[in-house]
């Protein structure tokens, strides 16, 4: 006899998911190097318990990818859900260890709790109770815990849909960044993550004349690419308005007071950037980014000694692309802004992801679930300024979302939290979020749970 979804023991499947995710922080696997394998085979292992056979699939020793499905007996697209085990170095000064998994506070601290060991276990959780639901499943689902994101996706998510695209193949796919509480002027925002910014890599260069340090030359190569950052920085490139930063503004007005809503309309026009000028950097920021194609100056590389003036210098760009813009468009209008003198090199361009439609079934039931447990919440689409793992899976054809549903209080900002030191999660927020995922998943699968 199976379980019915209204039979599961929730209060103790929540407690045993923030114990697994203690576990999971507590493997070390910072990238570089990664070393996946250790999370792996815990997942795997937790898997196994509820008659599930993942498998794992080394990209290099130590960098293990595992997948696990469960099929469905109907002629559904399948969903994958994927979440990344890697994170970043845990640097600067924490009010606890990194790796030790502790609870204080309310909050579960380490890093990886927010990016996004977190969703790895709702994702493992949701396979485990789909297991106890025998038979009933509809939909297939496939749940894949990538290597290496955090360094490009290469030895991971991109890997897998180079070697094994068939074990991975579906129609949608779910990962992180969305589903989060935005705290705005008294409403509660959950941005989900529809669309998605490019990258591309570009080598700026400078020559300039060498010498003697005891002679200045005024255009030697450090001062022209000296000149080309400060214009970099004092700078940004043209305004775009992309479909989903037009639904992200409108949406998000729509439920604003009145002031803030003339406020965001002007984002919508091409006097943006003089609003984004005054508003401080801390919200400027983000719409900033998501309202233009963007470089970041991140290597900066020249000469090798006091009194010689180099003939080179060097500086590595992070260039973000919005949806509809090409590495090309966007080294157009950088050599318009600091002038064609330079040299540039681009590399390792990744497209940006936009949809023709991401309001989908997929995307409906994700507004439909967060509100039913969270009557307040006003779902919004997001263009993401970063990069996911639907980098690579868009590859396939799959249309990608970014939803880890979290409830975050008034006085934690999301966004602060990645990468940072004392990275950390509401426990309660997590074990909401827990039940929010599992119960989306399961409903797309075609299990009535409520
Ligand atoms: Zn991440």
């Amino acid at each position: 006899m199976s379980l019915n979804w209204s039979d599961l023991d929730w209060p103790e499947i929540q407690q045993e998911a923030v114990r697994d995710l203690q576990q999971l922080l507590r493997i070390d696997t910072t990238n570089p190097p990664g070393r996946e394998r250790a999370a792996a085979d815990f997942l795997a292992e937790r898997l196994r318990e509820d008659g599930l056979e993942p498998v794992i699939l080394e990209s290099a020793p130590e960098r293990a990818n595992l997948v696990v499905r469960l099929e469905g007996s109907e002629d559904l697209a399948p969903l994958l859900i994927s979440g990344h085990t890697d994170v970043v170095p845990a640097k600067g000064d924490w009010t606890h260890p990194p790796f030790d998994g502790v609870i204080s506070d309310g909050y579960l601290w380490g890093r990886g709790a927010i990016d996004m060991k977190n969703m790895v276990i709702m994702c493992l959780w949701t396979m485990k109770l789909l297991a106890r639901m025998k038979g009933r499943l509809k939909r297939t689902i496939i749940f894949a815990a990538v290597a290496d994101e955090e360094t490009g996706s290469h030895m991971g998510s991109h890997w897998l849909v180079d070697h094994h695209p068939d074990m991975i193949r579906a129609g949608s796919m779910i990962t992180e960044i969305g589903g989060f509480t935005l705290h705005l002027m008294g409403r509660t925002f959950y941005p989900i993550q529809v669309a998605e910014k490019g990258q591309v890599c570009i080598e700026m260069k400078a020559r300039g004349d060498a010498g003697h340090g005891s002679m200045p030359k005024p255009k030697s190569a450090v001062i022209q690419l000296a000149r080309a950052i400060e214009l970099i920085g004092r700078k940004t490139l043209p305004l775009h308005l992309t479909a989903s930063q037009q639904d992200f503004l409108e949406h998000l007005s729509e439920h604003l007071p009145l002031g803030a809503k003339q406020a965001f309309s002007l984002l919508q026009t091409r006097w943006a950037d003089y609003l984004l000028n005054v508003l401080p950097e801390s919200q400027s920021g983000p719409l900033r980014a998501c309202l233009h194609n963007t470089v970041s100056p991140t290597v900066v590389r020249a000469g090798d000694k006091e009194n010689v003036i180099p003939a080179e210098a060097t500086a590595i760009l992070d260039g973000r692309t919005l949806p509809g813009q090409t590495g090309q468009d966007l080294l157009r209008e950088l050599k318009a802004l600091v002038g064609d003198h330079l040299e540039f090199t681009m590399s390792d361009e990744q497209p940006p992801i936009e949809p023709t439609n991401y309001n989908t079934d997929l995307y409906r039931l994700m507004c439909q679930t967060l509100q039913r447990y969270e009557p307040s919440a006003i779902p919004i689409p997001q263009l993401l300024p970063g990069f996911t793992d639907a980098k690579a899976y868009s590859r396939l054809g799959m249309q990608c979302y970014g939803f880890t549903p979290l409830k975050l209080p008034k006085d934690l900002s999301f966004t602060s939290l990645f990468h940072a030191a004392d990275e950390r999660i509401p426990v309660d927020g997590f074990k909401w979020g827990v039940k929010v995922f599992t119960d989306l998943v399961a409903s797309y699968a075609g299990i009535k749970t409520h």
